[in-house]
């Protein structure tokens, strides 16, 4: 098996229903990131990894834009609307852009936004 991408549960739930739905089975695996928050690996056998690794992209760059369109970010915990961007979640690791970073400026909060 080989990890196509590593992505917040619900995230990862999507990408895995989108794989399936383009035929390609796979499976995911929870961990959790350096950041302590809560992910979710999903893996592909070794022969279709290439077919996963271009539906991953599609799947991707649809998410990208549905993401972009939605503009408020809020702190989960304290619903302020001064949260910072830290980084993407394991951006050299995966395939995905999808999974930015944010950290609260009043209560120090970090968190990935949820959909
Ligand atoms: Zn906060």
């Amino acid at each position: 098996m080989k990890t196509i991408a590593t992505l917040t549960p619900e995230y990862a739930q999507l990408l895995a229903a989108f794989l399936v739905e383009q035929g390609i089975a796979c499976e995911t695996r929870n961990t959790t990131d350096e950041n302590g928050i809560d992910a979710a690996e999903v893996l592909v056998q070794d022969d279709i990894y290439e077919s996963a690794c271009k539906a991953t992209e599609i799947w991707d760059a649809e998410m990208l834009a549905e993401d972009e369109r939605r503009t408020s970010r809020r702190c989960p915990t304290c619903n302020s609307p001064h949260v910072e961007y830290i980084k993407d979640i394991d951006y050299e690791k995966t395939m995905t852009k999808i999974m930015a970073i944010y950290r609260c400026k009043d209560c120090n909060r970090v968190f990935a936004p949820k959909r």
